[in-house]
């Protein structure tokens, strides 16, 4: 018998650019929005028996997407649902993967339990949280992971998942490692109720201006900072087409930080630097600035946002070949300046080179 050529609900050449946040890129070849998990497995496993490569979209906030578009099936997850379960010295709260990121965080606040109050205001979805190990203001999300649910394309099988076997690290995770093996069903997060707001971050504890906040007055401030820095979506802010951060910070050995500071001349001002298990992290924004580009930098349709210069913003009309050539001059700035690249850190999608190659790395 012939297979069906079409899934249920399945489009083809969906533009991709609105259901990003840096709103660039061409259109999913085949697009299918899964609001259920059977909907969500049903669409893989139809890909996988054409043979179809498979592309999973949460709130597209990190991801630039190529201008010829993407081949394959794009999946968007929008499974829904919360639930909360009393657990030995915790609530263990459940979400589906399609569920808004800032949102559950507004709800766990609410509830007064701990943990994840300093990741309010991070866009997305719950299911692309542990990808990137999602972190702000001294807090990650796998450090309050209890368990996922998975769905394992390797093994034709769901999974449930322990915070071991995620692997997590800074911007890291084993799904980053291996993308497109695991697609994430259901996140649960250990919380701690009654919880004071955790301040681990010396710019969260000047704003708060106390040592022992509420969860609420916490959050509060995170938004704060991150409106500041235009890092939270905001209709009206003219830097709000960006992924947020677009490089890493760079990670080097303690001699190359030392030669970092020396060819920075620092004036007597320290340079940001904390010690890793392989080094010293640097940060990549201090140094994007002391290369010369200050915040605003740029004369065309991308360019650093006015209010952090880590973030490149689409200022309207651009296409991801802008954002390529802008992000490969502010790494070959830093670079001769400093003899440091920097990495991107959204994932690309739909490109026929190496993240690398598209860049120009040395
Ligand atoms: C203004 C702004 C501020 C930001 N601030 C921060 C910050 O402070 N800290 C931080 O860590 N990040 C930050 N980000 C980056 C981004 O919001 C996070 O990485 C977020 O988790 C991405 O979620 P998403 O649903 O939009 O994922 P998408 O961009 O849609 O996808 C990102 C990656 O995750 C994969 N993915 C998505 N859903 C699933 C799933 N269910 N299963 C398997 N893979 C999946 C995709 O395939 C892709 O590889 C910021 C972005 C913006 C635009």
């Amino acid at each position: 018998m012939a297979r069906p050529t079409t899934f249920p609900g399945l489009r083809t050449q969906v533009p991709l650019a609105p259901r990003t946040t840096l709103g660039v890129g061409g259109a999913a070849q085949r697009f299918v929005e899964a609001t259920s998990e059977a909907r969500l497995v049903g669409a893989l496993r139809w890909a996988a028996d054409r043979g179809l490569p498979v592309h999973v979209l949460g709130g597209g906030s990190n991801l630039l997407v190529a201008d010829r578009g993407v081949e394959g099936l794009v999946v968007q997850v929008a499974v829904g649902g919360r639930a909360a379960v009393e657990v030995e010295g915790g609530v263990e709260v459940r979400a589906g993967a399609g569920e808004g990121w800032d949102a559950l965080v507004g709800w766990t606040v609410e509830r007064g339990w701990g943990g994840v109050e300093c990741l309010a205001g991070i866009p997305g979805r719950v299911g692309a949280a542990p990808i990137q190990n999602i972190g702000a203001y001294g807090q990650e999300v796998g450090e309050r992971l209890a368990w996922l649910r998975a769905f394992d394309r390797e093994a034709d099988a769901i999974v449930t998942l322990g915070p071991a076997a995620c692997d997590f690290g800074y911007r890291h995770s084993r799904f980053k490692a291996h993308p497109g093996r695991f697609v994430v069903l259901e996140v649960a997060l250990r919380l701690t109720p009654g919880a004071a707001g955790e301040v681990r971050y010396a710019q969260l504890a000047g704003h708060l201006g106390t040592d022992a906040p509420t969860l609420s007055a916490t959050r509060d401030a995170v938004l704060d900072l991150r409106r500041g820095k235009s890092m939270v979506i905001d209709p009206a802010d003219p830097n709000r087409r960006s992924a947020g951060s677009f490089f890493l910070n760079p990670v080097v050995s303690t001699d190359a930080a030392d030669a970092v500071a020396t060819a920075a001349g620092t004036d007597g001002e320290a340079m940001p630097r904390w010690p890793t298990a392989d080094g010293q992290k640097l940060s990549a924004a201090w140094l994007i600035q002391r290369a010369g580009m200050a915040p605003g930098f740029g004369e065309g349709a991308v360019g650093l946002s006015t209010k952090h210069t880590l973030a490149l913003v689409n200022r309207g009309g651009a296409t991801a070949a802008d954002v390529i050539a802008f992000a490969a001059e502010v790494r070959r700035r830093v670079h001769d300046r400093f003899g440091v690249w920097l990495h991107p850190e959204p994932v690309f999608l739909g490109f026929d080179r190496p993240v690398e190659a598209l860049l120009g790395d040395a």
